[in-house]
């Protein structure tokens, strides 16, 4: 079977399946989605795509984020960055306050919520404007170039975001962060407010199966070896304390989001984009994790 009929295949297959998931609700603009939305877009290196469902309609890509956040910084900073950010994984859920005071305030690794605030933090000691820069580096990696931050998202996530709120204060207390915790906050749920389409996701993850460079024009987003070792965190780190599980039944690269999206990554050969915004009790999306680990058992398009 090609990719495009094994997509329909699994799709429909895991369309009928009982979703056990819930919508997150703790950004109240998020409980505002309707559950039923399910699409899937598979990239290749030549930017061929094929999708189905609902992978045209536009999505809060929340955590997903974090792994282009970490992009601009390493870019930035090269290896020194390991120095403020470890890369383990936590077995903790996304937004744990465990483990940061017995490593001194040091995030296991750049996805749990901790470690993505302290590289907002290296973007805000970069940057003239993390802000625009950040976005401005999102739409040259996406094509994007009308990408907005969601106001509406990151209001919602602002009034709400306590949580985040004590992890960037308590990272400050132990030393690993330079600015204005404010400032690092409002960055930061700007960026996870970013939204896009399953089209759009795929597109955007080729440079990371494509060793760094762009597929449209060959230019360099960041080197192969970064680009190798973002990908290895995406798949011991990208899924919190469900990354064993994803790796183990997928076997991808991958990012998750509260929003209900997924993107994985098969290096040399192609990207994934799936969204179903009902989420397992470890908050990722409970159909996006079912479409991609028989999307993976049950064809070629794997790494192992
Ligand atoms: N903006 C969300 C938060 O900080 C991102 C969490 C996620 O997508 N897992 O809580």
């Amino acid at each position: 079977m090609n990719y495009k009929d094994i997509i329909e295949k699994v799709y429909n297959e895991t369309k009928e399946i009982s979703n056990e998931g819930k919508i997150a609700t703790y950004i109240p603009e998020l409980a505002n989605v309707d559950p039923t939305m399910f699409g899937v877009h598979m990239t290749n290196l030549k930017g061929e795509g094929f999708g189905i469902g609902d992978n045209l309609v536009k999505f809060s890509i929340q955590s997903i984020a974090k792994v282009l956040s970490l992009t601009l910084a390493y870019k930035i900073m090269g290896e020194k960055i390991w120095k403020r950010v470890d890369v383990e994984p936590s077995g903790t859920k996304f937004d744990s306050l465990l483990l940061l005071e017995i490593f001194n305030g040091i995030p296991r690794n750049p996805f749990v919520n901790s470690g993505a605030i302290v590289i907002c933090d290296i973007l805000v000691s970069h940057l003239g404007n993390a802000k625009e820069e950040f976005l401005d580096f999102v739409r040259d990696v996406s094509n994007l170039p009308n990408l907005t931050y969601s106001d509406k998202i990151a209001d919602s996530e602002k009034a709400h975001g306590y949580r985040n709120v004590a992890l960037c204060n308590f990272i400050k207390s132990l030393g690993n962060i330079e600015n204005d915790p404010t400032e690092v906050l409002d960055f930061y749920f700007d960026m996870c407010s970013l939204e896009m389409n399953c089209q759009q996701l795929s597109y955007t993850f080729t440079y990371l199966a494509n060793g760094g460079l762009k597929i449209s024009d060959g230019s360099k987003i960041i080197t192969k070896p970064q680009s190798k070792r973002i990908n290895a965190l995406m798949l011991t780190c990208g899924f919190y304390d469900e990354s064993g599980e994803f790796a183990f039944k997928v076997g991808l690269p991958g990012k998750s989001g509260v929003g209900g999206g997924i993107v994985a990554v098969c290096p040399h050969s192609y990207t994934i984009a799936v969204w179903s915004p009902l989420l397992n009790p470890n908050g990722n999306s409970f159909k996006g994790m079912k479409f991609l680990e028989e999307f993976t058992t049950h064809s070629d398009f794997t790494i192992f």
